[in-house]
């Protein structure tokens, strides 16, 4: 198989979770599986080798595991962007709406500095609400954003479209309905 379809067939899809009618996209079997995991890292790593970020910027929580092991390949930094009340030092956040209530974001002001360059990195786009406030964060403080990555697409929810037509790059492995 090409290594995209090697890595969907890993994928596992929980019918009505965390709430019923929900399919939820669950990565833990790419994570458990060493060959698959270096199969789904190795597409990263290729892809941002010659790109030079100076850092890799993950969201909470999967985020911090393909992005972590990420950046040590690349030989960079990793910042965690994190669910709102975990940093213990000074951050911003950014809020954004959920389809009951809203979510907010925090990074720590020192985590990044004008001139550098970063990829944001998650699991999964659904709504594109997560991602796109990472960026705006990254962006507050004068970071440019490289590129989105995640591993799953979700573009019946039109988050993809939305966060590219916001001029972000967006770099996506696997699609699911
Ligand atoms: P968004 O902000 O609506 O794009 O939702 C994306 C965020 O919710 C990411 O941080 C994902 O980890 C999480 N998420 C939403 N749906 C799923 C799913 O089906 N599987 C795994 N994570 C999900």
């Amino acid at each position: 198989p090409t290594p995209t379809d090697y890595i969907r067939r890993h994928i596992r899809t929980v019918p009505d979770w965390p709430s019923p009618g929900v399919q939820f996209r669950d990565i833990t079997p790419l994570l458990s599986n060493p060959r698959v995991f270096r199969v789904l890292i190795d597409q990263f790593v290729h892809r941002y080798f010659d790109a030079h970020p100076t850092a890799i910027a993950g969201l909470d929580a999967r985020g911090f595991i393909i992005g972590s092991v990420l950046a040590y390949e690349l030989g960079v930094g990793f910042i965690p962007i994190r669910k709102k009340g975990k940093l213990p030092f000074t951050t911003v956040e950014e809020s954004y709406e959920l389809e009951y209530g809203s979510a907010t974001v925090e990074m720590h002001t020192d985590a990044v500095k004008p001139g550098d360059r970063v990829v944001l990195i998650d699991d999964l786009i659904a709504t594109g609400g997560t991602l796109m406030a990472g960026a705006k964060l990254l962006e507050r403080l004068g970071a440019e954003v490289i590129e989105g990555a995640v591993i799953v697409d979700l573009p019946e929810l039109g988050g993809s479209a939305k966060v590219r037509a916001s001029g972000l790059p967006l770099f996506t492995l696997v699609e699911f309905d």
